[in-house]
C-alpha cells in the first residue's frame, strides 16, 4: 500500500509507493520489437497505448471518440482520438490505509505527545487517484510529433478530468504533468500525461500559496498578474506573446531554457477555462505549447538523441484555507527541458546552479527562427566565478535583504 510520510524537521514529503517499481519499461521492450515500426501511424504491437492494443490496458475511465460514425464507437475499442486509464502501477489509490508497524511513534512528530502510540502526522495512508491520460492513438514521441488539434483534444482531456474529479469533492490538489523521453523519467515512449489527485495540497505548494496571499495582502492585486505585466514591459525573457498566452523563460529559472506559458487574464483553475466564440482559448494554448516545444527542440538539435522534457500544469488546489484564497492561485503551466540533472550541490542545498540565465535561454526573433543560447559547456565556468566572487560584494548584501 503507498503512503505519504512526512520528516518531521524538514517537513520533506515523500510518497512510499512499491507498486511502481513493477512497471516495465518500455523503451526497453520496444528495441526487440521495433520491427512493426513501419505500420501505420508507427502502431507497435508491443505498445499498450497504441490504437488496437486497448485490451493491454486497464478499463478506460473515459475517452473522446468521435460521434461521426455511428454515435462513437465503444469503450475500450479503437476509434477514441484521447484515451483516460487508471494507471496500472498507481503511486497513490484510492482505498489506502494506515500501516501502523513501520510508523514513527508519536514523540517525533512537533505537535504529538510522548506516548508510544504510532503518530498519523508523519505517515498517512497513499490515498489518491492516479491516472494515465494517452494523448493520441498514434505511436509518437512529443507533442510537436502531434498535429494541433490533438494536442488541443489533449489539453481538453485535462480540463474535462480536472472537472470530474473536483465535482468528487474528495480531492484538494491536482496535478497533471508529462515525461517525454527516458532522460525526463518515462517508462512508455508514446505519448501520455499523467494525472494525481491527493487529499491535500503538498507542502511546496502551500508555501507558494501562502506568499503568494502575502504579496496580494501588501501589494491588493495577483503576483502572477503582475509578474506578467512587469515581463512585457521589460521583453527580456519573454519567448512569445499572443493574444491571451505569454510564454517566458521565468526570472528564477532552475534549468536552462525552462520555460512557463501563463493567460494573460487572471485564471485560477485550469479547468475554467472555457471556449470564447470564434476565439478558442484551449487550441491558442495548444499551439502556444507545441511552438514553444518545437522551438527547444530546434535549438538542441545538435544533441545526440531527441530533447527529453517534462511539463507539468500547476493549477489552482480545489480546497483552500479561506473562501479569499479560492482565486488566489493564476495556472500556469512549466516545460522543463532535461539538459542537465539535479547533482550533488541540488541535493545537499536545494538551490539550483542554472549555468544559462533565462535572459540568454530565450528565445529571439520571430516564430520560426529560433535562436538560442545553450552552450552549456561554454558558460559553467563563468557562472561559477560569478557566484564566487559575489560573496561580498552590495548585490549580495541585497540578496540577504530580499531573502532574510
Ligand atoms: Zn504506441
Ligand atoms: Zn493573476
Amino acid at each position: 500500500m503507498p503512503e505519504y510520510r512526512q520528516d518531521p524537521l524538514t517537513g520533506r514529503t515523500v510518497i512510499v509507493a512499491e507498486e511502481r517499481a513493477a512497471r516495465p519499461h518500455q523503451f526497453d521492450i520496444e528495441e526487440i520489437g521495433s520491427e512493426d515500426a513501419s505500420s501505420p501511424n508507427g502502431y507497435r504491437r508491443t505498445c499498450p497505448f497504441c490504437e488496437g492494443n486497448e485490451n493491454q490496458t486497464p478499463n478506460e475511465i473515459t475517452a473522446f471518440r468521435p460521434v461521426s460514425q455511428e454515435g462513437g464507437t465503444l469503450p475500450d475499442t479503437p476509434g477514441w482520438t484521447v484515451r483516460s486509464l487508471p494507471n496500472k502501477y498507481p503511486a497513490v489509490v484510492r482505498d489506502a490505509a494506515y500501516n501502523d508497524s513501520l510508523a514513527f511513534p508519536s514523540h517525533f512528530s512537533l505537535n504529538g505527545g510522548s506516548s508510544p502510540q504510532t503518530c498519523h502526522d508523519l505517515a498517512f495512508p497513499g490515498l489518491g487517484h492516479h491516472e494515465v491520460i494517452v494523448d493520441t492513438p498514434r505511436h509518437v514521441l512529443s507533442v510537436t510529433d502531434m498535429t494541433e488539434q490533438e494536442v488541443s483534444d489533449m489539453f481538453c482531456m485535462y480540463r474535462e478530468r480536472l472537472r470530474t474529479l473536483k465535482a468528487e469533492g474528495r480531492w484538494a490538489c491536482v496535478e497533471i504533468f508529462k515525461n517525454v523521453g527516458v532522460a525526463a523519467g518515462a517508462s512508455i515512449p508514446h505519448s501520455h500525461s499523467q494525472l494525481i489527485a491527493m487529499p491535500f495540497v503538498p507542502p511546496a505548494f502551500q508555501s507558494m500559496l501562502l506568499r503568494a496571499r502575502q504579496y496580494r495582502e501588501r501589494h491588493h492585486s495577483c503576483f502572477w498578474c503582475d509578474m506578467l505585466q512587469f515581463e512585457l514591459g521589460k521583453q527580456t525573457r519573454i519567448v512569445e506573446e499572443t493574444n491571451d498566452f505569454v510564454a517566458l523563460c521565468p526570472f528564477v529559472s532552475r534549468f536552462a531554457a525552462e520555460v512557463e506559458i501563463y493567460p494573460k487574464a487572471h485564471v485560477s483553475g485550469f479547468e475554467t477555462m472555457e471556449n470564447m466564440g470564434d476565439i478558442v482559448l484551449l487550441t491558442q494554448f495548444a499551439a502556444l505549447v507545441r511552438r514553444t516545444v518545437t522551438r527547444l527542440e530546434q535549438a538542441v538539435s545538435w544533441m545526440k538523441g531527441p530533447l527529453a522534457y517534462n511539463f507539468v500544469l500547476q493549477t489552482q488546489p480545489f480546497v483552500v484555507s479561506s473562501q479569499d484564497d479560492e482565486n488566489l492561485f493564476h495556472w500556469h503551466l512549466s516545460i522543463l527541458p532535461s539538459l542537465a540533472r539535479a547533482a550533488g550541490f541540488e541535493w545537499g542545498t536545494g538551490l539550483h546552479i542554472n549555468p544559462v540565465p533565462p535572459e540568454k535561454s530565450r528565445f529571439s526573433g520571430s516564430w520560426g527562427s529560433s535562436f538560442f543560447m545553450i552552450k552549456i559547456p561554454l558558460l559553467v565556468p563563468r557562472v561559477i566565478n560569478a557566484l564566487s566572487a559575489c560573496t561580498s560584494c552590495s548585490e549580495m548584501q541585497n540578496f540577504h535583504g530580499i531573502f532574510p
